[in-house]
């Protein structure tokens, strides 16, 4: 889970991590009181949004005068920013925050986040601050610094100096340094985040360290045990499916694609999605209803699914284990006819009541095309979804 940037500062602030004063608006009214809050000469205007990249798209601007910051506020207020992490339909701004203006000498890059590999906390940083740091570990991979935690070790004061070294700070600079890293593992660790980003971390020219943009992610799974963090979610940031999906325990994570997958089991959801790129189709999501779906969490899958205007045709991949397949069976023939099955249907089921399940689709009247195997559903759907009538020979090998 993603958040704002207002609350990711609000979080490292707390864990003394320095970040300029300031505070979240609205609305115009709310920056105005805001900004004669804060104590000029110079105040920044940033579009609250879940991506980077805003300076460059309009989204950050400093101002001198609380009327200038009320006039952006209002400009940026509802504006649809469009930066290299949106993608072309851009996000609609909804809030901006106001802060304090820092005299930047130097912008320095500093992250922490999992490393796959090993399970610990990696530590990078850069002196190419303010840059896409994508950008400069692709052309200048000897501006990364990379210090490795082991799994399960708390940072010590040794690693964080490192990084300082790293970056080239001297004197007091590399004690702030150390000081801030340290606050931003112990922000990392104790709300388990997966990312805590800071881009830039600026020296200022009264030679001060200050996060002036901050980035955190969470993991998912660990949500549980931090309601005040689940609070922070901002669901006009999701996509609506994925809200409603979640709302009913399902895993769906929507994509590009236009065949809709209703699987069980991640394991199968993703073969179901490798098989249908194989057979030349394009999976429109993700969708794992989990093991013990009922009848009613399969109807309502199937209805989410349904409701994606870019789905084109569906396929029903499940492996009837705990739940069986004339329960499967009746929440897709319930659903399908609620809804009109506009769209070629294809289902494979198997596994636990599997014959009693196929009579029931059978038996429904509906238009569904059933499948035995995975290769056999995966080119029936996609030859449906191309509008040939039966399978085809689109696909380059069996599976
Ligand atoms: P993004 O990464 O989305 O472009 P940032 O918060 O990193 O947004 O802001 C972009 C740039 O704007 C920063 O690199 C910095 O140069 C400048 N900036 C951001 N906040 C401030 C601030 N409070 N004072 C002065 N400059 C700022
Ligand atoms: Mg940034």
């Amino acid at each position: 889970m993603n958040i704002h940037e207002y609350q990711a500062k609000q979080i490292l602030r707390r864990y003394g991590v320095p970040v300029p004063r300031g505070d979240v608006a609205h609305t115009p009214a709310e920056a105005e009181s805001v900004a004669e809050e804060l104590d000029g000469p110079v105040w920044v205007v940033k579009a609250q949004i879940h991506a980077g990249g805003r300076g460059k798209a309009g989204g950050v601007k400093v101002c001198r005068s609380v009327k200038e910051v009320v006039a952006t506020a209002d400009k940026m207020l509802g504006m649809r920013l469009v930066t290299h992490q949106t993608g072309p339909e851009g996000k609609e701004v909804k809030r901006v925050y106001i802060e304090q203006g820092s005299e930047i000498a130097r912008e320095l890059y500093v992250a922490q986040l999992i490393d796959r590999k090993t399970g610990g906390i990696a530590i990078i940083a850069s002196t190419e601050g303010g840059m896409d740091i994508e950008e400069v570990a692709a052309n200048t991979p000897d501006k990364i610094i990379k210090v490795l935690l082991p799994p399960a070790t708390p940072m010590q004061s040794f690693h964080a100096r490192k990084v300082a070294f790293g970056l080239g700070l001297k004197d007091r600079e590399v004690h702030k340094f150390v000081r801030l890293l340290v606050a931003m593992n112990k922000a990392f660790v104790e709300n388990d985040a997966s990312l805590i980003e800071i881009n830039p971390l600026v020296v200022t020219k009264a030679n001060k360290l200050i996060a002036l943009d901050a980035k955190m992610t969470f993991d998912d799974n660990a949500l549980f045990r931090h309601r005040d963090i689940e609070d922070l979610r901002d669901n006009d940031e999701a996509d609506p499916l994925e809200v409603e999906a979640a709302r009913h325990d399902l895993n769906y994570v929507k994509l590009e694609g236009d065949i809709g997958c209703m699987v069980n089991g991640a394991g199968l959801a993703m073969s179901t999605m490798d098989i249908i790129k194989l057979y030349g189709g394009k999976p429109a999501n993700f969708m794992d209803i989990a093991g013990a779906a009922t009848k009613e969490r399969v109807a309502c899958a199937f209805k989410l699914i349904f409701s994606d205007p870019e789905v084109k045709g569906i396929l029903v991949n499940v492996f009837g284990g705990m739940m069986r397949c004339n329960s499967i069976a009746e929440g897709i023939v319930g659903a399908a006819k609620e809804v009109g099955l506009d769209r070629p249907l294809v289902v494979r089921l198997e596994g636990t009541n599997v014959d009693l399940g196929r009579e029931i689709l059978q038996g429904s009247g509906l238009p569904i095309i059933t499948a035995s195997t995975l290769s056999d559903a995966a080119n029936k759907i996609v030859a449906a979804v191309n509008g040939q009538g039966s399978a085809n020979n689109n696909h380059v090998g069996r599976a």
